[in-house]
């Protein structure tokens, strides 16, 4: 995993991320990282201008059955515990 994959996953998850002077060419010119830039029309985008992994219309591999993002599901959070523990036993 290169580090502005990281970054980028790491934003994703609420983190304040300062940019990364180190890897210019993935900066867009409205100064945030192109893949999900808005206004570039980034690849991580989707046509509802959502960050796609995070879009509830086009539901995105973070958004559950429930339609939240996964990792601030409670339902979700609770029946992974329930597994867990069914596997452990
Ligand atoms: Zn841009
Ligand atoms: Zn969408
Ligand atoms: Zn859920």
């Amino acid at each position: 995993m290169t580090k502005a994959k990281l970054v980028e996953i790491l934003r994703d998850m609420g983190e304040e991320i300062p940019d990364d002077e180190s890897a210019p060419k993935n900066k867009s010119p409205h100064g945030k990282v192109k893949y999900t830039c808005k206004e570039c029309g980034g690849k991580g985008i989707c046509e509802h201008n959502n960050r796609k992994p995070y879009c509830k219309i086009s539901r995105g591999s973070q958004i559950c059955e429930h339609n939240k993002r996964k990792a601030g599901c409670n339902v979700c959070q609770r029946v992974n515990i329930l597994k867990k523990k069914q596997f452990v036993d």
